[in-house]
C-alpha cells in the first residue's frame, strides 16, 4: 500500500476561476499563466480546465511544447523571452510569441534566420526593477525591433510589483501609459491582483490580462481578502489520513524539540504527511487543519513524514480519518490554501509550487 497522502486537481474549480476572471477582464483576452508547471498543478491536469483560455503564458520552452503537444494551436507567449538564439528556433517552428525585455534579446533576433516573422511582447521596465527597458531606454528598442525583418507585430507590456498592496499600480500605470502614448500595439499589463482590485480603473485591463493565482484558487491579497470574497475555488486538494493516535496527558509533549505541551488531557492524531511531502515546516502549532471535514489545529513541529493535530473537535476520529492539509474536505468543508500559507508565513504560491514529487496526484471533479 502507498503512503495515504494524496493531492487532487479540480477541474470544475479551474473552469469556474477562469470564468470569474473572465468577469474580471471585460472585454480583454485572458492569457492563462501556466509556469512552473501550472503553479505546480501540472500542465497536463489543468488544460482540460483551462482550455477556454484565449493563450498559455510561461517561462519555459520545454513547457511551451507541452501545451502544442496537448493540440493547442492558440497563442503561447513565453513571459521571459528566450535565454539563448536556438530558443528562437523553437519559436519559429511552434509559432510561439515571446517578450523582448533587454537588447541582448534583439541582438538574437537580429541574427535569427526565419521565414516566419515573430510575435513579440516588448516588455517595459515601469518601476519592479526586475526585467524590460527602462522609460528613457524603451523607445529606442521598440525601433530596433520595428526594423528587423524577424519582427512580426510588436505588443507592450509591464508588470506590477503592488497591485496587491497599498502602493498600488498608479505610478507605474502612469509611467506606462506617458511612454508608450503614441507607440501602436497590444498591451498587457496586469496580473491576478490588478485585475481584481484595480480593473475598473481605466486602462488597467488593456488587451490582455494575465491571470495566475487566482485561476488555482489563492486569494492575489489574502488576508485582506479570502478566495470566498473573489468568488473563487481550491482548484488542488492536499489529503491524507490518520495513520496513529495519541492520548496525551496534562504536561506531555509531543514531537520533536518537545515544542508543544498539553495543558490539558489531549487526543492527538498523526497524519502522514510532512514536509517531504511539500507541507511547509514552518507552520507551527495552531495552523488549521480538517479532520473528516472539521476545523481543527496541527500542533508541534512538522516532521518530514508526519504532523499531529489536537483531535478535541472530532472526537470520533481515530485510525484511517481522512485529513484535509488544504483545499476540499469532505461534506462541503474547504481550507484554503491562502490560511496554511499564512500560517508559514508565505504565501499560496509557494504551497502549490511545492508539492513533492512523491506526493501521487489525480485529476478530479
Ligand atoms: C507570474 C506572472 C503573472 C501572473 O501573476 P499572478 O500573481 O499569479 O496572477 C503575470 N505576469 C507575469 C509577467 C508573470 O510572470
Amino acid at each position: 500500500m502507498p503512503r495515504p497522502i494524496l493531492a487532487t486537481i479540480h477541474t470544475e474549480a479551474l473552469r469556474h476561476n477562469l470564468a470569474r476572471m473572465r468577469r474580471a477582464a471585460g472585454d480583454s483576452r485572458v492569457w492563462g499563466i501556466v509556469k512552473a508547471n501550472a503553479y505546480g498543478h501540472g500542465i497536463e491536469r489543468v488544460f482540460d480546465g483551462l482550455r477556454a483560455v484565449d493563450g498559455f503564458a510561461l517561462l519555459d520552452l520545454q513547457e511551451a511544447q507541452r501545451v502544442r503537444a496537448l493540440g493547442w494551436r492558440g497563442p503561447i507567449l513565453l513571459l521571459e523571452g528566450v535565454f539563448e538564439a536556438r530558443d528562437l528556433e523553437l519559436c519559429s517552428r511552434l509559432n510561439i510569441w515571446h517578450a523582448v525585455h533587454c537588447d541582448q534579446q534583439i541582438d538574437m533576433l537580429a541574427m535569427h534566420k526565419t521565414h516566419q516573422p515573430h510575435r513579440v511582447f516588448l516588455k517595459m521596465n515601469s518601476g519592479m526593477n526586475r526585467l524590460g527597458f527602462t522609460p528613457a531606454r524603451l523607445r529606442a528598442a521598440w525601433s530596433r525591433l520595428d526594423a528587423l525583418p524577424q519582427v512580426d507585430e510588436i505588443s507592450l507590456m509591464t508588470h506590477f510589483s503592488d497591485a496587491d498592496g497599498p502602493r498600488g499600480i498608479g505610478h507605474q500605470m502612469q509611467v506606462f501609459a506617458e511612454t508608450t502614448r503614441d507607440l501602436p500595439g497590444e498591451r498587457s499589463l496586469s496580473n491576478s491582483a490588478a485585475a481584481l482590485l484595480h480593473g475598473d480603473e481605466p486602462g488597467v485591463r488593456a488587451d490582455w490580462i494575465r491571470p495566475g493565482i487566482a485561476i488555482y484558487g489563492s486569494s492575489p491579497d489574502f488576508p485582506v481578502h479570502d478566495i470566498a470574497h473573489w468568488d473563487l475555488r481550491p482548484t488542488m486538494t492536499l489529503a491524507s489520513r490518520i495513520i496513529g493516535v495519541q492520548d496525551l496527558a496534562a504536561g506531555e509533549s509531543v514531537g520533536y524539540g518537545s515544542s508543544f505541551t498539553a495543558d490539558v488531557p489531549l487526543r492527538i492524531g498523526v497524519v502522514a504527511c510532512g514536509y517531504a511531502d511539500g507541507y511547509p515546516r514552518h507552520c507551527t502549532t495552531g495552523t488549521p487543519v480538517l479532520v473528516e471535514g472539521v476545523r481543527t489545529r496541527m500542533v508541534g513541529r512538522v516532521s518530514m513524514d508526519m504532523i499531529t493535530v489536537d483531535l478535541t473537535p472530532v472526537p470520533d476520529a481515530g485510525f484511517g480519518s481522512e485529513v484535509t492539509l488544504w483545499g476540499r474536505g469532505p461534506g462541503g468543508a474547504v481550507l484554503p490554501i491562502d490560511e496554511v500559507a499564512h500560517a508559514a508565513g508565505t504565501v499560496g504560491y509557494e504551497l502549490m509550487c511545492a508539492v513533492a514529487p512523491r506526493v501521487p496526484v489525480v485529476v478530479g471533479e
